[in-house]
Protein backbone atom coordinates (compact mmCIF):
# COMPACT_ATOMS: atom_id res chain seq x y z
CA UNK A 1 0.00 0.00 0.00
CA UNK A 2 1.30 3.39 -0.61
CA UNK A 3 1.83 5.37 2.61
CA UNK A 4 -0.89 8.46 2.69
CA UNK A 5 1.42 11.27 2.35
CA UNK A 6 4.87 10.87 0.28
CA UNK A 7 7.54 14.05 -0.40
CA UNK A 8 9.70 14.86 -3.76
CA UNK A 9 12.19 16.81 -2.58
CA UNK A 10 14.57 19.41 -4.12
CA UNK A 11 13.97 18.53 -7.67
CA UNK A 12 13.33 20.20 -10.48
CA UNK A 13 9.51 19.76 -11.50
CA UNK A 14 8.83 19.50 -14.89
CA UNK A 15 5.31 20.91 -14.50
CA UNK A 16 4.08 20.68 -17.85
CA UNK A 17 1.27 23.10 -16.69
CA UNK A 18 0.06 25.59 -19.04
CA UNK A 19 2.80 27.94 -18.70
CA UNK A 20 5.91 25.03 -18.63
CA UNK A 21 6.94 25.97 -15.80
CA UNK A 22 10.42 24.39 -14.21
CA UNK A 23 10.54 24.62 -10.95
CA UNK A 24 13.12 23.52 -7.80
CA UNK A 25 10.35 22.91 -5.40
CA UNK A 26 8.80 19.67 -3.30
CA UNK A 27 5.93 17.61 -4.27
CA UNK A 28 3.57 16.25 -1.94
CA UNK A 29 1.60 13.69 -3.19
CA UNK A 30 -1.66 12.21 -0.82
CA UNK A 31 -3.67 9.27 -1.67
CA UNK A 32 -2.04 9.13 -4.81
CA UNK A 33 -2.84 12.73 -5.83
CA UNK A 34 -0.38 15.71 -5.87
CA UNK A 35 -1.51 17.85 -2.99
CA UNK A 36 0.91 20.44 -3.21
CA UNK A 37 4.28 22.13 -4.72
CA UNK A 38 6.19 24.22 -3.50
CA UNK A 39 7.95 23.88 0.20
CA UNK A 40 6.36 20.98 1.88
CA UNK A 41 6.52 19.72 5.59
CA UNK A 42 6.56 16.77 7.43
CA UNK A 43 5.19 13.55 5.27
CA UNK A 44 4.98 10.44 6.07
CA UNK A 45 7.84 8.71 3.91
CA UNK A 46 10.36 11.01 1.45
CA UNK A 47 12.16 10.78 -1.88
CA UNK A 48 15.57 12.96 -1.96
CA UNK A 49 15.07 14.14 -5.45
CA UNK A 50 18.03 16.55 -5.61
CA UNK A 51 19.68 16.57 -8.40
CA UNK A 52 16.97 14.78 -10.27
CA UNK A 53 14.45 16.10 -12.42
CA UNK A 54 10.88 14.97 -11.89
CA UNK A 55 9.32 14.72 -14.37
CA UNK A 56 5.24 13.33 -15.77
CA UNK A 57 5.19 9.90 -16.36
CA UNK A 58 5.74 9.26 -20.30
CA UNK A 59 2.40 8.15 -22.02
CA UNK A 60 3.18 5.48 -24.70
CA UNK A 61 0.15 6.29 -26.78
CA UNK A 62 0.23 3.12 -29.33
CA UNK A 63 1.56 -0.31 -28.88
CA UNK A 64 0.92 -4.01 -28.80
CA UNK A 65 2.84 -5.11 -25.09
CA UNK A 66 2.59 -8.78 -25.54
CA UNK A 67 4.71 -8.65 -29.18
CA UNK A 68 7.93 -7.77 -26.81
CA UNK A 69 8.56 -11.29 -27.22
CA UNK A 70 8.66 -11.32 -31.01
CA UNK A 71 11.60 -8.75 -30.19
CA UNK A 72 13.92 -9.54 -33.22
CA UNK A 73 12.45 -11.93 -35.13
CA UNK A 74 11.14 -10.09 -38.41
CA UNK A 75 13.54 -7.35 -38.93
CA UNK A 76 14.57 -5.97 -42.34
CA UNK A 77 11.63 -6.83 -44.14
CA UNK A 78 9.16 -4.60 -45.38
CA UNK A 79 5.42 -5.30 -43.73
CA UNK A 80 4.08 -7.92 -45.84
CA UNK A 81 6.25 -10.06 -44.76
CA UNK A 82 6.82 -9.03 -41.36
CA UNK A 83 3.31 -9.68 -40.95
CA UNK A 84 3.06 -12.86 -42.55
CA UNK A 85 6.08 -13.72 -40.02
CA UNK A 86 4.45 -12.15 -36.88
CA UNK A 87 1.02 -14.13 -37.87
CA UNK A 88 2.55 -17.10 -37.83
CA UNK A 89 3.83 -16.79 -35.04
CA UNK A 90 0.80 -15.33 -33.25
CA UNK A 91 -1.30 -17.93 -33.75
CA UNK A 92 1.08 -20.30 -31.36
CA UNK A 93 0.57 -18.08 -28.98
CA UNK A 94 -0.91 -19.30 -25.31
CA UNK A 95 -2.23 -17.24 -22.47
CA UNK A 96 0.67 -17.60 -20.32
CA UNK A 97 3.08 -16.32 -23.19
CA UNK A 98 0.84 -13.42 -23.45
CA UNK A 99 0.91 -12.56 -19.92
CA UNK A 100 4.35 -13.05 -20.06
CA UNK A 101 5.20 -10.90 -23.32
CA UNK A 102 3.18 -8.17 -20.94
CA UNK A 103 5.32 -8.10 -18.18
CA UNK A 104 8.24 -7.86 -19.84
CA UNK A 105 6.76 -4.65 -21.55
CA UNK A 106 5.65 -2.95 -18.24
CA UNK A 107 9.19 -3.53 -16.89
CA UNK A 108 10.96 -2.56 -19.66
CA UNK A 109 8.43 0.69 -19.82
CA UNK A 110 8.41 1.32 -15.90
CA UNK A 111 11.86 1.21 -15.63
CA UNK A 112 12.65 3.72 -18.22
CA UNK A 113 9.77 6.09 -16.83
CA UNK A 114 6.48 5.51 -18.43
CA UNK A 115 3.93 4.75 -17.09
CA UNK A 116 0.86 4.90 -19.26
CA UNK A 117 0.23 3.05 -22.52
CA UNK A 118 -2.26 2.29 -25.14
CA UNK A 119 -2.66 -1.25 -26.01
CA UNK A 120 -3.97 -2.75 -29.00
CA UNK A 121 -4.56 -6.53 -28.69
CA UNK A 122 -7.15 -9.59 -28.00
CA UNK A 123 -6.49 -11.54 -24.61
CA UNK A 124 -6.87 -8.59 -22.68
CA UNK A 125 -7.88 -10.28 -19.98
CA UNK A 126 -4.20 -11.38 -18.93
CA UNK A 127 -2.73 -8.14 -20.04
CA UNK A 128 -4.69 -6.88 -17.20
CA UNK A 129 -3.52 -8.91 -14.92
CA UNK A 130 -0.03 -7.85 -15.78
CA UNK A 131 -1.05 -4.29 -15.80
CA UNK A 132 -2.47 -5.11 -12.26
CA UNK A 133 0.55 -6.72 -10.79
CA UNK A 134 3.37 -4.67 -12.57
CA UNK A 135 1.81 -0.73 -11.36
CA UNK A 136 1.91 0.33 -14.85
CA UNK A 137 -1.35 2.04 -16.05
CA UNK A 138 -2.68 0.23 -19.03
CA UNK A 139 -5.29 1.47 -21.94
CA UNK A 140 -6.40 -1.81 -23.09
CA UNK A 141 -8.29 -1.74 -26.22
CA UNK A 142 -9.57 -5.59 -27.04
CA UNK A 143 -9.31 -5.80 -30.94
CA UNK A 144 -12.55 -5.99 -32.87
CA UNK A 145 -12.40 -7.05 -36.91
CA UNK A 146 -14.60 -8.70 -38.91
CA UNK A 147 -15.29 -12.33 -38.05
CA UNK A 148 -13.96 -13.66 -40.88
CA UNK A 149 -10.10 -12.36 -40.59
CA UNK A 150 -9.55 -13.35 -36.63
CA UNK A 151 -8.97 -16.43 -34.80
CA UNK A 152 -10.73 -14.90 -31.90
CA UNK A 153 -13.28 -17.34 -30.36
CA UNK A 154 -17.24 -16.20 -31.11
CA UNK A 155 -17.87 -12.76 -31.83
CA UNK A 156 -14.60 -9.88 -31.62
CA UNK A 157 -17.42 -7.25 -30.76
CA UNK A 158 -19.04 -9.13 -28.24
CA UNK A 159 -15.24 -9.95 -26.74
CA UNK A 160 -14.33 -6.49 -26.68
CA UNK A 161 -17.86 -5.62 -24.70
CA UNK A 162 -17.21 -8.74 -22.07
CA UNK A 163 -14.01 -7.36 -21.40
CA UNK A 164 -14.99 -3.50 -21.07
CA UNK A 165 -17.44 -4.90 -18.42
CA UNK A 166 -14.87 -7.26 -16.60
CA UNK A 167 -12.73 -3.94 -16.33
CA UNK A 168 -14.65 -0.91 -16.39
CA UNK A 169 -14.19 1.41 -12.85
CA UNK A 170 -11.15 -0.14 -11.78
CA UNK A 171 -7.94 2.36 -10.79
CA UNK A 172 -4.93 1.80 -13.48
CA UNK A 173 -6.91 -0.35 -15.93
CA UNK A 174 -8.66 1.70 -18.72
CA UNK A 175 -10.42 -0.83 -21.01
CA UNK A 176 -11.42 0.83 -24.76
CA UNK A 177 -12.11 -0.77 -27.89
CA UNK A 178 -9.77 -1.01 -30.83
CA UNK A 179 -10.59 -1.61 -34.54
CA UNK A 180 -7.17 -3.88 -36.19
CA UNK A 181 -7.60 -1.05 -39.15
CA UNK A 182 -10.16 -0.97 -42.66
CA UNK A 183 -8.52 -3.71 -44.77
CA UNK A 184 -10.20 -6.36 -42.06
CA UNK A 185 -13.28 -3.97 -40.65
CA UNK A 186 -16.43 -3.28 -42.58
CA UNK A 187 -18.39 -0.83 -41.93
CA UNK A 188 -20.72 -2.97 -40.16
CA UNK A 189 -18.23 -3.66 -37.65
CA UNK A 190 -16.57 0.16 -37.19
CA UNK A 191 -20.30 1.25 -36.81
CA UNK A 192 -20.49 -0.79 -34.06
CA UNK A 193 -17.63 -1.04 -32.08
CA UNK A 194 -18.42 2.88 -32.27
CA UNK A 195 -21.64 2.07 -30.98
CA UNK A 196 -19.83 0.19 -28.36
CA UNK A 197 -17.53 2.57 -27.27
CA UNK A 198 -20.83 4.86 -26.98
CA UNK A 199 -22.16 2.67 -24.70
CA UNK A 200 -19.72 2.08 -22.64
CA UNK A 201 -18.16 5.78 -22.69
CA UNK A 202 -14.27 4.43 -23.52
CA UNK A 203 -12.44 5.51 -26.13
CA UNK A 204 -11.82 4.10 -29.43
CA UNK A 205 -8.79 3.31 -31.66
CA UNK A 206 -7.70 2.35 -34.76
CA UNK A 207 -4.69 1.93 -36.92
CA UNK A 208 -5.03 4.19 -39.62
CA UNK A 209 -3.02 5.19 -43.06
CA UNK A 210 0.19 3.32 -41.86
CA UNK A 211 1.06 2.29 -45.26
CA UNK A 212 0.58 3.94 -48.93
CA UNK A 213 -0.86 0.39 -49.74
CA UNK A 214 -3.85 0.19 -47.09
CA UNK A 215 -4.50 3.84 -48.87
CA UNK A 216 -4.09 2.37 -52.47
CA UNK A 217 -6.44 -0.94 -51.78
CA UNK A 218 -8.88 1.36 -49.82
CA UNK A 219 -9.13 3.59 -53.07
CA UNK A 220 -9.31 0.87 -55.03
CA UNK A 221 -12.40 -1.03 -53.28
CA UNK A 222 -14.38 1.99 -51.78
CA UNK A 223 -13.11 4.75 -54.39
CA UNK A 224 -12.10 6.56 -51.29
CA UNK A 225 -9.23 7.08 -49.22
CA UNK A 226 -9.51 5.56 -45.96
CA UNK A 227 -9.74 9.02 -43.78
CA UNK A 228 -12.27 10.32 -46.18
CA UNK A 229 -14.58 7.57 -46.12
CA UNK A 230 -14.14 7.04 -42.00
CA UNK A 231 -15.94 10.59 -42.29
CA UNK A 232 -18.47 9.62 -44.73
CA UNK A 233 -19.67 6.81 -42.64
CA UNK A 234 -19.99 8.43 -39.66
CA UNK A 235 -17.27 6.39 -38.02
CA UNK A 236 -15.13 9.83 -36.52
CA UNK A 237 -15.34 11.10 -33.32
CA UNK A 238 -13.85 12.59 -30.01
CA UNK A 239 -13.30 9.26 -29.22
CA UNK A 240 -11.40 7.66 -32.04
CA UNK A 241 -7.04 7.71 -31.02
CA UNK A 242 -5.77 6.87 -34.33
CA UNK A 243 -2.08 5.67 -34.66
CA UNK A 244 0.11 6.18 -37.29
CA UNK A 245 -1.68 8.70 -39.56
CA UNK A 246 1.22 8.72 -42.32
CA UNK A 247 -0.60 8.93 -45.37
CA UNK A 248 -3.47 11.52 -44.07
CA UNK A 249 -3.70 14.30 -47.33
CA UNK A 250 -4.32 18.01 -45.88
CA UNK A 251 -8.04 17.21 -46.67
CA UNK A 252 -8.51 14.27 -44.57
CA UNK A 253 -6.38 15.66 -41.20
CA UNK A 254 -9.20 18.76 -41.61
CA UNK A 255 -12.30 16.05 -41.37
CA UNK A 256 -10.15 14.84 -38.55
CA UNK A 257 -9.81 17.87 -36.79
CA UNK A 258 -13.51 18.78 -37.12
CA UNK A 259 -14.51 15.87 -35.41
CA UNK A 260 -11.71 16.12 -32.60
CA UNK A 261 -9.98 13.00 -33.73
CA UNK A 262 -6.45 12.45 -31.92
CA UNK A 263 -3.25 10.35 -33.28
CA UNK A 264 -0.68 8.55 -32.12
CA UNK A 265 2.40 9.08 -34.10
CA UNK A 266 5.28 6.09 -34.48
CA UNK A 267 8.12 7.32 -36.10
CA UNK A 268 10.24 4.90 -35.29
CA UNK A 269 8.24 2.08 -36.16
CA UNK A 270 6.90 3.88 -39.39
CA UNK A 271 10.50 4.03 -40.20
CA UNK A 272 12.28 0.47 -39.75
CA UNK A 273 8.81 -1.12 -41.89
CA UNK A 274 9.57 1.69 -44.40
CA UNK A 275 5.55 2.00 -44.04
CA UNK A 276 5.59 5.72 -43.91
CA UNK A 277 8.00 7.86 -43.96
CA UNK A 278 6.91 11.18 -42.34
CA UNK A 279 3.17 11.28 -40.74
CA UNK A 280 2.18 15.00 -40.97
CA UNK A 281 2.72 15.89 -37.53
CA UNK A 282 2.81 19.56 -37.83
CA UNK A 283 0.07 20.01 -40.09
CA UNK A 284 -1.93 17.87 -38.10
CA UNK A 285 -0.98 20.15 -35.10
CA UNK A 286 -1.44 23.18 -36.58
CA UNK A 287 -4.87 21.81 -36.95
CA UNK A 288 -5.24 21.34 -33.50
CA UNK A 289 -5.53 17.85 -33.49
CA UNK A 290 -4.00 16.05 -30.26
CA UNK A 291 -0.78 14.17 -31.26
CA UNK A 292 1.10 11.80 -28.51
CA UNK A 293 4.03 9.31 -29.28
CA UNK A 294 4.12 5.60 -29.30
CA UNK A 295 6.65 3.13 -29.74
CA UNK A 296 4.30 0.57 -31.41
CA UNK A 297 5.02 -2.85 -30.60
CA UNK A 298 8.39 -4.95 -30.31
CA UNK A 299 8.20 -6.60 -33.49
CA UNK A 300 8.37 -3.54 -35.55
CA UNK A 301 10.28 -0.96 -33.10
CA UNK A 302 12.33 -3.52 -31.25
CA UNK A 303 11.81 -1.31 -27.85
CA UNK A 304 9.26 0.34 -25.75
CA UNK A 305 11.46 3.21 -25.29
CA UNK A 306 9.88 6.28 -25.24
CA UNK A 307 13.00 8.25 -24.94
CA UNK A 308 14.36 7.08 -28.21
CA UNK A 309 10.79 7.31 -30.00
CA UNK A 310 10.98 11.69 -28.69
CA UNK A 311 14.56 12.24 -30.12
CA UNK A 312 13.62 10.27 -33.36
CA UNK A 313 10.53 12.17 -33.81
CA UNK A 314 12.27 15.45 -33.47
CA UNK A 315 14.96 14.09 -35.79
CA UNK A 316 13.17 12.83 -38.46
CA UNK A 317 10.53 16.15 -38.92
CA UNK A 318 13.92 17.76 -39.01
CA UNK A 319 15.38 16.33 -42.05
CA UNK A 320 12.56 15.84 -43.83
CA UNK A 321 11.60 19.30 -43.83
CA UNK A 322 15.33 20.78 -43.80
CA UNK A 323 13.98 22.98 -41.32
CA UNK A 324 15.78 22.44 -37.48
CA UNK A 325 12.81 24.69 -35.89
CA UNK A 326 9.99 22.25 -37.17
CA UNK A 327 9.75 20.17 -34.26
CA UNK A 328 11.27 21.57 -31.27
CA UNK A 329 12.48 19.81 -27.92
CA UNK A 330 9.46 21.33 -26.05
CA UNK A 331 6.69 20.15 -28.06
CA UNK A 332 8.08 16.81 -28.82
CA UNK A 333 8.37 16.34 -24.94
CA UNK A 334 4.42 17.68 -25.06
CA UNK A 335 3.68 14.66 -27.23
CA UNK A 336 5.08 12.63 -24.79
CA UNK A 337 3.13 13.90 -21.75
CA UNK A 338 0.20 16.29 -21.38
CA UNK A 339 -0.49 16.27 -25.35
CA UNK A 340 -0.41 12.31 -25.44
CA UNK A 341 -2.68 12.69 -22.16
CA UNK A 342 -5.04 15.00 -24.15
CA UNK A 343 -5.02 12.40 -26.83
CA UNK A 344 -6.12 9.90 -24.89
CA UNK A 345 -8.86 12.95 -23.03
CA UNK A 346 -7.37 12.39 -20.12
CA UNK A 347 -5.69 15.55 -19.78
CA UNK A 348 -7.49 16.48 -16.86
CA UNK A 349 -6.18 13.56 -14.72
CA UNK A 350 -2.72 13.09 -16.25
CA UNK A 351 0.25 14.62 -18.52
CA UNK A 352 1.78 17.07 -16.27
CA UNK A 353 2.44 17.85 -12.50
CA UNK A 354 0.03 19.96 -11.24
CA UNK A 355 -2.14 19.63 -7.84
CA UNK A 356 -5.34 17.78 -7.79
CA UNK A 357 -3.59 15.57 -10.69
CA UNK A 358 -3.04 12.13 -10.28
CA UNK A 359 0.52 10.96 -9.20
CA UNK A 360 1.95 9.21 -12.28
CA UNK A 361 5.79 10.64 -12.49
CA UNK A 362 9.35 9.43 -12.94
CA UNK A 363 12.71 11.04 -11.44
CA UNK A 364 15.73 11.63 -13.64
CA UNK A 365 19.39 11.42 -12.43
CA UNK A 366 20.53 14.87 -13.80
CA UNK A 367 23.75 13.58 -12.66
CA UNK A 368 24.13 10.51 -15.46
CA UNK A 369 27.00 11.74 -17.31
CA UNK A 370 24.45 11.45 -20.30
CA UNK A 371 22.54 14.28 -18.62
CA UNK A 372 25.64 16.82 -17.48
CA UNK A 373 25.47 19.78 -17.78
CA UNK A 374 21.52 19.96 -17.09
CA UNK A 375 20.69 23.63 -15.92
CA UNK A 376 16.94 25.17 -16.17
CA UNK A 377 17.25 26.75 -19.65
CA UNK A 378 19.01 23.23 -21.17
CA UNK A 379 16.52 20.79 -19.38
CA UNK A 380 14.02 19.79 -21.84
CA UNK A 381 16.52 19.87 -24.69
CA UNK A 382 18.57 17.55 -22.42
CA UNK A 383 15.45 15.24 -21.70
CA UNK A 384 14.57 14.94 -25.39
CA UNK A 385 18.11 14.71 -26.80
CA UNK A 386 20.30 13.11 -24.27
CA UNK A 387 17.84 11.25 -21.60
CA UNK A 388 17.92 7.56 -21.85
CA UNK A 389 15.99 4.67 -20.02
CA UNK A 390 18.73 4.21 -17.52
CA UNK A 391 19.07 8.26 -16.54
CA UNK A 392 15.21 7.24 -14.48
CA UNK A 393 15.75 5.99 -11.07
CA UNK A 394 12.11 6.08 -9.70
CA UNK A 395 8.83 5.69 -11.34
CA UNK A 396 5.72 6.36 -9.52
CA UNK A 397 2.23 5.44 -10.72
CA UNK A 398 -1.02 6.67 -8.76
CA UNK A 399 1.32 8.09 -6.28
CA UNK A 400 2.86 4.63 -5.39
CA UNK A 401 7.02 3.66 -6.15
CA UNK A 402 6.78 1.68 -8.58
CA UNK A 403 10.77 1.67 -9.29
CA UNK A 404 12.86 3.14 -6.39
CA UNK A 405 16.37 3.85 -7.32
CA UNK A 406 15.96 1.33 -10.27
CA UNK A 407 14.78 -1.43 -8.15
CA UNK A 408 10.95 -3.16 -8.64
CA UNK A 409 8.61 -3.03 -5.80
CA UNK A 410 6.14 -5.14 -7.98
CA UNK A 411 7.43 -7.21 -10.14
CA UNK A 412 10.18 -9.96 -10.03
CA UNK A 413 12.06 -8.38 -12.26
CA UNK A 414 14.92 -11.21 -12.80
CA UNK A 415 11.95 -13.56 -12.85
CA UNK A 416 10.24 -12.06 -15.94
CA UNK A 417 12.92 -12.14 -17.87
CA UNK A 418 14.18 -15.33 -17.31
CA UNK A 419 9.98 -16.48 -18.29
CA UNK A 420 10.10 -14.03 -21.30
CA UNK A 421 13.68 -15.95 -22.42
CA UNK A 422 12.48 -18.99 -22.33
CA UNK A 423 9.12 -18.22 -24.43
CA UNK A 424 10.95 -16.36 -26.82
CA UNK A 425 13.84 -19.17 -27.73
CA UNK A 426 10.32 -21.38 -28.32
CA UNK A 427 9.24 -18.69 -30.85
CA UNK A 428 12.22 -18.47 -32.45
CA UNK A 429 12.90 -21.76 -33.08
ZN1 LIG B 1 0.26 -0.97 -34.09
Amino acid sequence: MASETLALRNGWVVTQNPKREIVKADVLIENGRIASIGKVGNADETIDAKGCAVIPGLINAHTHISMTLMRGIADDVNLEKFLEKTFRVDALRTPEDIKAGAELGAVEMLRSGCTSFVDMYYGQDVIAEAVDESGIRGFLGWVVLDEKFTTQKGSPLKNCEAFIDKHSGRERIHPLVALQGVYVCSEDTLLGARKLAEKKDTLLHIHLSETRKEVYDHQASTGKRPGDWLYDIGFLSERLLAAHCAWLTMGEIRKLAERGVSAAHCPVSNMKLASGFEAPVPEMQSNGIAVGLGTDGCSSQNRLDMWGEMKTCALLHKVQRLDAAVMPAQRVFDMATIEGARALKIEKELGSIEVGKTADMAVIDLRHPAMVPTFRENLISNLVYSCQGDCVRDTLVNGKPVVLDGKFTTLDRDAVVERAQIIGEKFFN
